[in-house]
């Protein structure tokens, strides 16, 4: 990550106080980049892949740059897709939020022109849109390109690949000389760079320069997984992982706080670790999770560098990382004091092609990570919960719990059965999920292949494999799952909870 900080950059006082809203903490490197070479109204030409915040990187410096009370359209964004499109459209209109009477247009091809000439009609300062509507509207008059002030070619390798290159260079030559130009693709092939060529000449290059290093003694996982489904796949990892103690990295602040507390209503030892923590409660934090009073920890890149605590056996890098650099820190964080660790990456279908970047950074394959199926789930929960129960057996306030359960029981001529299944239901009402009443239901399978890639991985060269789960490695780095039960299974300790530390899953 980089040592700027927003405010440093140069940036209009309305985005940087709608990037301060949604609660990024530092600029990633390719916006460190870039940022002060838009703002300086340069072309740009950025090497970049999605997540490594290449959106952020054009959208933050050339809002900078337009005058928000001329309702004409000022800034173009060309993207492949129209789920990009949206997505691009969505990050300018938060960028914009602090704007009056601020418009960002999505426009692309599928749907009817009319909301989008009505939309066109109404002004809008930023449009968004995949090449061939585009080039529609301005055929039909029904944009207009004279007061543009920034053109974007997000993902071009993309449009090339999808064949909207020649519309791409007619819309490039529909804009007006003086216009600014941007253009990101995650790799060059040659007729993007004749692209850049012609039209961004003396461009600033910017390129997110991939770091190789080995990365020893850390088996590394990924599970691709839809974006919406990320909480649930991360709790059924915590739920069968035999971690010891477990960093989820995260992006944003605001994320470590409601991520640690959704794991916390789920019954773990979490806390957040952000740059929102003075040094004094970071040190606290850190020092907790090294003496077991939580077990784990929600961090952005930035709170967590150097963090050295050696009984983090779990990296779980819940938001993909910005660069290479930046995962190697983080997976970096376990297998200290010579253990073993291992790593977990989620990514969602629009990510996939992080999984190459990052084999071929560290070196290393990585493995896919295989959740278990909703029934090998639903007994291991029953087992814990028939573990857990066993070890309230002897506790010396059984006695009185029976004799208080017989009266009720005679009163109302029940059996003790029916007894132990109202107050199992009673648990559950007031603790959800914590009792496996219910199947779990399978979360959807994605593929982790990239797209672009049809051939598939190179025999032995990682990616995405058939077979089995991949290795599981306990705290001493046996294979195996963790042993159901009763971490939280103790006899009662004074709160009528388990003794020890308390479950590491149940009651969630
Ligand atoms: P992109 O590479 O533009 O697709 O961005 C990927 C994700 O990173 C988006 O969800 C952004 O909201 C998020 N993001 C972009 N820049 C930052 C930043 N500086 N700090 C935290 N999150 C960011």
């Amino acid at each position: 990550m980089s040592e700027l900080s927003f405010a440093e950059l140069g940036l209009d006082p309305a985005v940087l106080e709608a990037v301060s809203a949604v609660g990024y903490e530092t600029p990633s490197p390719i916006q460190a980049q870039s940022i002060p070479a838009l703002l300086a109204g340069n072309h740009l030409l950025g090497v970049a892949q999605t997540g490594t915040g290449k959106t952020a990187a054009f959208a933050l410096p050339l809002l900078s740059r337009i005058d928000a009370n001329v309702a004409e359209p000022q800034i173009l964004v060309l993207a492949p897709t129209r789920e990009l499109a949206i997505q691009v459209a969505e990050a300018f209109t938060t960028y914009a939020s602090k704007f009056r009477n601020f418009h960002v247009l999505p426009i692309y091809g599928g749907q009817d022109f009319s909301p989008q000439i009505r939309g066109l009609k109404r002004g809008a300062q930023v449009i968004v849109g995949t090449p061939g509507r585009m080039l529609d509207h301005l055929r039909k008059g029904t944009l207009k390109l004279d007061g543009l002030k920034a053109l974007v070619l997000d993902e071009a390798d993309e449009m090339l690949r999808m064949g909207f290159i020649d519309d791409v260079e007619a819309i490039l030559a529909k804009t007006p000389d003086t216009c600014q130009r941007a253009l990101f693709s995650a790799t060059m092939p040659p007729q993007i760079k004749k692209v850049a060529q012609t039209y961004l000449k003396n461009a600033t290059e910017v390129k997110i320069e991939s770091e190789t290093r080995t990365v020893e003694r850390i088996a590394q996982f990924v599970l691709p997984v839809y974006a919406e489904r990320k909480l649930d796949a991360l709790t059924r990892i915590l739920e069968v992982e035999p971690f010891d103690a477990s960093i989820i990295f995260v992006r944003t602040k605001a994320e470590t706080t409601m991520l640690a507390e959704k794991l916390s209503a789920r019954g773990h030892a979490v806390a957040p670790l952000s740059g929102d923590l003075n040094q004094r409660q970071r040190e606290q934090t850190v020092e907790d999770l090294k003496r077991g009073k939580k077990d784990i920890i929600i961090a952005t890149d930035v709170a967590a560098r150097g963090l050295d605590v050696p009984r983090i056996t779990h990296v779980i890098n819940y938001d993909v990382p910005y660069d290479t650099e930046a995962y190697i820190h983080r997976v970096g964080r376990t297998g200290r004091a010579g253990r073993t660790g291992k790593a977990i990456l989620l990514v969602t279908p629009r990510e996939r092609s992080w999984l190459r970047t990052l084999e071929r950074a560290t070196n290393s394959p990585m493995e896919p990570y295989q959740l278990p199926s909703p029934a090998a789930l639903q007994k291991m929960r029953v087992e814990q919960f028939e573990a857990q129960l066993l070890g309230f057996t002897d506790d010396p306030r059984a006695a009185k719990a029976i004799a208080l359960l017989d009266e009720i029981a005679e009163r109302n001529d029940m059996d003790m059965a029916a007894i132990a299944g109202a107050m199992a239901c009673l648990l559950e009402a007031s603790q959800p999920d914590s009792l496996p009443l219910e199947q779990p239901e399978a979360l959807p399978e994605i593929s982790a292949a990239p797209r672009r890639d049809r051939k598939g991985p190179p025999p032995g060269k990682g990616g995405f494999r058939k077979g089995g789960p991949g290795k599981k490695f306990s705290k001493d780095g046996k294979p195996g799952f963790r042993k159901s039960g009763p971490k939280g299974g103790k006899p009662a300790g004074k709160g009528g909870k388990p003794a020890g530390k308390g479950p590491k899953r149940a009651p969630r």
